[in-house]
């Protein structure tokens, strides 16, 4: 199939700039929360009618600037906020989440896997977690020095705190919100249990960062889960989006808001497989994680770039041992080395 040019792909051009409001209907709009940090420069806030006021579909970061970013949005709103839900528990999706609720007295909304991991970011990191963290990616090749970088830029706060309860989404519950009935889906890979929103009836679907238009989500190893295989769990996503309809907004976490989604899902498919085929082929010795990062992404990464880089390469060496294309073992010091099956 050809590829589409962007305005068939993206009837809202590239979405709102800092303090700006695009309306998708009149009871859908579309708000961002700029920063540096963010994939594509900002965090997609969606605000969908609920009776006389708006409930959000996540939050941006919780520093200082996204806050005050919130009070422009807030002003643009013409009712309170109702509730909050988050798609996933990721800190550019849940950072603000307690300054609103606080501020608002309104409920969280996410599923509960994604709850738990929530709680653990928001926990109090002290400096033998940080520690234990930082000392897991010796791992994957990385020295003392590059260990105690990570460690400095471990300490930046996370979340602005979480309520002390939580409304869990369950796959196939509806929510009457913005005009319509919107059915929850479940999805994996870019993190444990995301939520998306479907409105069938006037075709949008929330899919935070499930699927993502010019970039393609993280997938990367979770520390508390080195048997898990998300990669595998995002291909079958992938799978089951190709079916979303052409005509179906996708209204994602980042970037602009897309048509033709189930295209988008296999050209995703096909990058992790290209990925996939051309790591297996540079595995021609055993080799550490770290000096995988060139095969996968053509140049060096620092600081959180190189974390979510080596956490998606080690997901991409899972993926090719569960195919039987090549063997994990441990050096002496218990470095990963990973060799591909002649
Ligand atoms: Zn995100």
């Amino acid at each position: 199939m050809p590829l589409l040019e962007n305005a068939d792909r993206h009837p809202f051009g590239a979405g709102p700039g800092r303090g700006e409001c695009v309306a998708i209907s009149d009871h859908v709009l579309w708000f961002r929360t700029v920063s540096q940090g963010a994939p594509m420069g900002g965090v997609n806030i969606w605000a969908l009618r609920d009776g006389s006021g708006w409930a959000i579909i996540d939050t941006g970061f919780a520093d200082p600037d996204t806050a005050s970013q919130w009070q422009t949005i807030v002003a643009q709103l013409d009712g309170p906020i109702t509730r909050i839900i988050c798609t996933h528990f990721h800190p550019d999706h849940i950072g603000q989440v307690g300054t609103i609720s606080r501020q608002f007295s309104v409920p969280l909304i996410m599923t509960e896997r994604e709850w738990h991991y929530a709680q653990d970011l928001a926990a109090p990191h002290d400096a033998a977690a940080i520690a234990s963290n930082t000392e897991y990616f010796r791992l994957y090749g990385l020295d003392d020095a590059a260990l105690a970088q990570l460690a400095e830029s471990a300490t930046d706060q996370l979340t602005t705190g979480l309520p002390s309860e939580c409304t869990f989404l369950r796959a196939g519950d509806l929510l009457d919100l913005g005009g319509g009935s919107w059915r929850v889906e479940i999805g994996a890979g870019h993190s444990p249990a995301p939520a998306m929103l479907i409105n069938q009836r006037d075709g949008l679907a929330i899919v935070g960062d499930q699927l993502l238009t010019k970039i393609t989500p993280h997938i990367g190893m979770e520390q508390s889960a080195m048997d898990a295989d998300p990669l595998g769990h995002y291909l079958d996503y992938l799978e089951q989006a190709l079916d979303m309809p052409p005509d179906m907004l996708a209204l994602p976490g980042h970037g602009p808001a897309f048509l033709h989604a189930g295209q988008r899902a296999d050209e995703i498919a096909r990058h992790h497989q290209e990925r996939l085929d051309t790591l297996a082929l540079s595995l021609k010795a055993p080799t550490l994680i770290i000096d995988t990062m060139h095969t996968m992404f053509g140049r060096p990464l620092k600081g959180l770039s190189m974390i979510l880089g080596l956490t998606e390469a080690h997901a991409h060496l899972r993926r090719l041992v569960l195919e039987g294309r090549a063997d994990c073992e441990t050096d002496a010091t218990g470095r990963l080395l990973f060799t591909a099956r002649s």
